[in-house]
């Protein structure tokens, strides 16, 4: 079992958006292009809306029969740890480790020199892609080997209890503070190797930030600078370092990042590289987007969950504190959103490439505020029900034109 060339993760937090994501893909078949499925869900997410892996597995395998979809399609258990892993391993067959708890763990003495001695040939120039210094590797071993280390733990576990070859495996390093560089890259790369971790793709903590439902912020020069230098570093390795064929890159919160696709999908094209590009909480967004544009009761709906979510920013908020940048301040009130019609909602939130109307604060508080959509229960549910056609029509929308299409397509 491996990954295509392009994949690409689509969360679906309340199951029901299954069909208009691979509509998505259905189209991106029309223009020529490919890429596998792959419906993530973290265990937060899971706990938040009361849903279980179970749950996110038949929404997955039901969609694909009703769609006919013959692609590759993959469940993902995102972002899981040895503390969380266990509900779904019957059910997924993709698993992103984490291990953020970790990273600054120190290793033993043993164990960083060993490391050392191993990954010391990375300081021949020539023997990488890129340069590695003495600093990358003792970064390295200060702070990511027992990171590795546990992610083996990890991958050793959910495989004793899977059929071999069952299940490719994503190692993430995303949620640090700081980016790691192309020679840490490397230099963890070869720890990655040598605890036989046999990963897919590896997601590093890139230059820039990573805001949930909105464009990049940072320097998109140096971004790219960083990922055609990983991007090379992960073509090196199956052959350097024993990894598997095909390992590519990662982006997390890697929807609505529209100053990104092109330069990303230049260089992929330019190098023959593929790349994995998780989208999960855009399609959330596109539901209430959807509900809004419908009018009547979808649009009452819509405005209840950002009243709602106005009032409880700070819970909603704290488990993401890393990934949201809010400016209350800029927060309309919701005596103001109260007398919205649905093209100032939708214009507030719907997020396109350059759009001068869009709410950035707006937009990442409802980004972070399924867990209102979730109390609400069947009357969510059923609201996306009777707007069906709205909220498939965004959902799908969104995906193949604002994603897919300058990722894949350019
Ligand atoms: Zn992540």
């Amino acid at each position: 079992m491996h990954l295509s060339r392009f994949s690409i993760g689509t969360g679906d937090r309340f199951g029901l958006e299954g069909e208009a994501q691979i509509a998505a893909f259905k189209a991106l078949r029309e223009r020529g292009g490919d890429a596998d499925i792959v419906w993530n869900k973290s265990n937060r997410e899971h706990v938040i809306i009361g849903s279980s892996p179970a749950d996110q597995e038949r929404a997955a395998a039901e969609s694909i029969r009703n769609t006919a979809w013959n692609g590759k399609w993959f469940v993902d258990a995102d972002h899981i740890t040895m503390k969380t892993v266990d509900w779904f391993i019957p059910h997924c067959n993709f698993f992103t480790i984490d291990v953020a708890e970790t990273i600054g763990t120190p290793a033993s003495p043993d164990a960083r020199n060993t490391y050392l001695a191993r990954a010391a040939f990375l300081l021949n120039k020539g023997s990488a892609p890129v340069e590695v210094t003495k600093s990358d590797l003792e970064t390295v071993a200060d702070k990511f080997l027992t990171a590795v280390q546990e992610a083996g733990i990890t991958y050793r576990h959910i495989a004793e209890r899977r059929a071999p070859g069952s299940f490719v495996v994503e190692l993430s390093m995303d949620e640090t503070d700081t980016p790691q560089t192309p020679g840490q890259v490397a230099a963890i790369l070869v720890a990655v190797a040598a605890e036989k971790l046999p990963i897919a793709t590896f997601a590093p903590r890139f230059p820039g930030k990573f805001l949930k439902g909105v464009d990049y912020v940072g320097d998109v020069a140096e971004f790219m600078r960083s990922f055609e230098a990983e991007t090379k570093i992960v073509q090196w390795a199956p052959k350097a370092l024993g990894l598997p064929e095909d390992l590519k890159l990662s982006i997390h919160t890697g929807s609505d990042k529209y100053k990104l696709y092109k330069g990303i999908h230049e260089i992929i094209t330019r190098l023959g590289a593929g790349v994995h590009l998780k989208t999960a909480g855009t399609t959330w967004l596109e539901e209430i987007v959807g509900l809004a544009e419908a009018g009547g009761d979808g649009l009452a709906i819509a405005k209840r969950v950002y009243t709602s979510a106005y009032v409880r920013i700070d819970e909603l908020t704290a488990p993401y504190a890393n990934v949201v940048e809010i400016d209350r301040s800029r927060l309309p009130k919701p005596e103001e959103v109260a007398t919205w019609d649905s093209v100032t909602f939708v214009s507030a939130l719907r997020h396109e490439p350059g759009s001068s109307t869009m709410r950035s604060d707006m937009r990442q508080l409802m980004h972070v505020g399924f867990r209102i959509a979730a109390e609400m229960g069947d009357e969510y549910l059923s609201a996306l029900r009777v707007y069906r056609e709205s909220v498939a029509r965004n959902v799908r929308n969104n995906l193949f034109e604002r994603h897919l299409v300058p990722l894949i397509l350019g």
